[in-house]
């Protein structure tokens, strides 16, 4: 079988036509395989989600119960049948419950990746090659400028930061699922155990990590009505967005910072007023990406959202065949 006859774009997302299933549709489809929790391909009102159950969990506390049809929770690394396709699920390190999704059909396997990364991350299973005959890559950093340092570094900054400036405090911007939950977790095996203040839109998500058993030590609502002297001192998570309103206001003298892949680009850090920003990043780097494809020993790379042109000639160079897939709605909200 022709592995474009088993996985092809259209415009829903990924179609496999044997198995009559889409991987992350962008659009209302009869039956979603979904890879993580991200609101660019985790979305509502498909009639029926499979997917892992730390993923379901969060789309139902990001979209209420009601959000599909029906639910299926996938075991990883066990096989479902779908219409005659082999179906498996497997870790993807991006962010709690983040997994690739293997597709296998008359002796032919693709393996879609879904977001991905390799830096450790103690708040979800690390990714696992497997190997197969086609790897659908993401490259949202895919060019060599783009090499992530290790994550204790950057959090070493923010804590050297913090002791140089007690009576000021730390206004941190981290995507409200998995980047947040690792900047605190980061923080806490860095050894800072005083609480961590997190705005409104974390809690439920930053709960339901503990609740797996994620430890993220003492959070507190940074909505404390008391004097700006509360916070002096204070490391504060929020999503990016509310540092720019009227929130990030009550807090003084703030150091804006910002944990994103980014932040590597100096002129973007400057031009979103970030005073310190961390390179802190929930995909794959450059050496992340190509080394991965390696590791897979697919004969063929398809390379979805991102950067797609450099790590396609990359490929060729090595002599692996690759295509951009040109997959439209990726906008990750995790970077
Ligand atoms: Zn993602």
């Amino acid at each position: 079988m022709r592995a474009s006859d088993l996985l092809h774009p259209r415009p829903e997302g990924l179609y496999c036509p044997p198995g009559d299933f889409f991987i992350d549709p962008v659009r209302p489809v009869n039956r979603a395989l979904i890879t993580h929790g991200h609101s660019d391909h985790a979305r509502s009102g498909h009639r029926s989600v499979l997917a892992t159950q730390q993923t379901l969990d969060i789309m139902g506390l990001r979209y209420g119960e009601d959000f599909a049809g029906t639910t299926q929770a996938a075991q990883l690394g066990e096989a479902i049948a779908l219409d005659g396709v082999s179906i498996s699920f497997h870790p993807a390190g991006h962010v709690l419950g983040s997994a690739q999704i293997a597709v296998e059909h008359q002796g032919t396997r693709i393996v879609a990746s879904g977001d991905y990364k390799r830096q450790k991350d103690a708040t979800c299973a690390p990714f696992e090659p497997i190997a197969c005959d086609v790897f659908i890559t993401e490259a949202t950093f895919g060019l060599p400028v783009f090499r992530h340092p290790p994550d204790t570094e950057e959090i070493a900054r923010l804590l050297k930061s913090a002791a140089q400036f007690p009576e000021r405090s730390h206004l941190v911007g981290a995507y409200a699922l998995g980047k947040a939950q690792r900047v605190m977790r980061l923080l806490r095996d860095a050894g800072y155990d005083r609480p961590i203040y997190i705005h409104g839109a974390l809690a439920r998500l930053s709960e339901y990590y503990q609740s797996q058993g994620i430890e993220l030590g003492t959070l507190e609502p940074a909505t404390v009505e008391g004097g700006k002297q509360d916070f002096a001192g204070a490391i504060v998570v929020g999503p990016p967005s509310a540092f720019a309103d009227r929130w990030a206001r009550r807090f003084p003298d703030p150091i804006s910072c910002f944990a994103s892949g980014w932040m590597r680009i100096r002129q973007r850090a400057k031009q979103g007023g970030v005073e310190l920003p961390l390179i802190i990043s929930d995909h794959a780097d450059w050496d992340e990406l190509t080394a991965t494809i390696k590791e897979t020993g697919a004969e063929e790379i398809w390379v979805t959202h991102g950067r797609e042109e450099a790590l396609v000639r990359w490929c060729e160079l090595e002599g692996i065949a690759a295509r951009p897939l040109h997959l439209v709605g990726y906008e990750d909200e995790g970077d």
